[in-house]
């Protein structure tokens, strides 16, 4: 069951389980789900240095009556340069949480955000079967139509959630094959 629709993030609350999404269309049933993983870890890594960055530079700044003009100008400089990238990193974490990379098990395919696919719907009906590397953590799609296999990963957060997708996957795969065309 979805919260959100995972294409237009539309909230799904207080809708029918099997149904579609009323901003953008995009259907979706019981056994639906998104998988998306951010790294918790390096975005409280990120905000540790900006605090620890910040406070050096306070530091630096508190002593700007007492320096030559020379190391003035430097300093203004770098403050200028920190926040200027402090604005880059946060634009960047703000764009992660807003087109975060997922994908989502649908009833008709696979809806695909990652880094270099933007929002691409894959129907059943064109995957031929789903292999998974345990080690890495990657399912790959192979397809009917002969074109590239896709790698899937860096949405998973752990080992299980990765088995768990490429078992949907399968499953899904299957069901469309039994189908009538
Ligand atoms: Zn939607």
């Amino acid at each position: 069951m979805l919260d959100t629709c995972p294409q237009c993030g539309y909230s799904l609350q207080g809708l029918p389980e099997d149904h579609a999404c009323p901003e953008c269309g995009l259907r979706y049933d019981r056994d639906s789900e998104v998988y998306k993983y951010v790294n918790p870890k390096a975005l409280f890594l990120g905000l540790v240095g900006f605090i620890g960055g910040t406070g050096v530079l306070v530091n630096m700044v508190s002593t700007f009556g007492n320096i030559s003009s020379f190391w003035r100008a430097c300093m203004i400089v770098s403050v200028v340069v920190y926040f200027g990238m402090a604005a880059w990193f946060g634009r960047y974490v703000y764009r992660l949480y807003r087109s975060e990379p997922l994908v989502a098990v649908l009833p008709e395919g696979l809806y695909v955000r990652l880094l270099r696919i933007h929002g691409d719907r894959i129907a059943w009906t064109d995957v031929s079967r789903v292999a998974f590397s345990r080690a890495q953590k990657v399912a790959t799609l192979i397809f009917l139509d002969g074109r590239p296999v896709l790698d899937i990963c860096g949405v998973f957060a752990s080992l299980s959630d990765a088995q768990r997708f490429v078992s949907q996957v399968a499953a899904r795969i299957e069901t469309s094959k039994k189908l009538p065309v």
